[in-house]
């Protein structure tokens, strides 16, 4: 009986284990979907800004009014619609082999 009770108690206690451990990857899980759909929507965005093109309206009104860093730093680079106001900053890992 003394057993059963051990395993009894071995149980409940990885039903915890597993809920906060499920919990954990949920919430990791959630992040990295919603993480990558963010980095997708900003690769559109990029690409289309790159070719001179706003992705909010979708005209050529957009111009490159910044660029920050140099060398092997990632370089920021910020993209303004005079259209319709649009701005964005991305960030552009710079091709550096050591
Ligand atoms: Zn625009």
């Amino acid at each position: 009986m003394e057993k059963y009770g051990k395993i009894e108690e071995a149980v409940k206690g990885d039903t915890i284990d597993l809920f906060s451990i499920f919990l954990i990857i949920f919430i990791f899980v959630a992040g990295i979907v919603g993480y990558s759909f963010y980095l997708k929507e900003k690769n559109v965005e990029l690409s289309k800004a790159n070719e001179g093109i706003c992705p909010k309206c979708n005209q050529k009104t957009i111009d490159l009014v910044d660029v920050r860093g140099s060398g092997c730093s990632p370089k920021i680079i910020t993209y303004r619609c005079h259209n319709c106001g649009y701005e964005n900053s991305f960030t552009e890992q710079s091709g550096c082999s050591i």
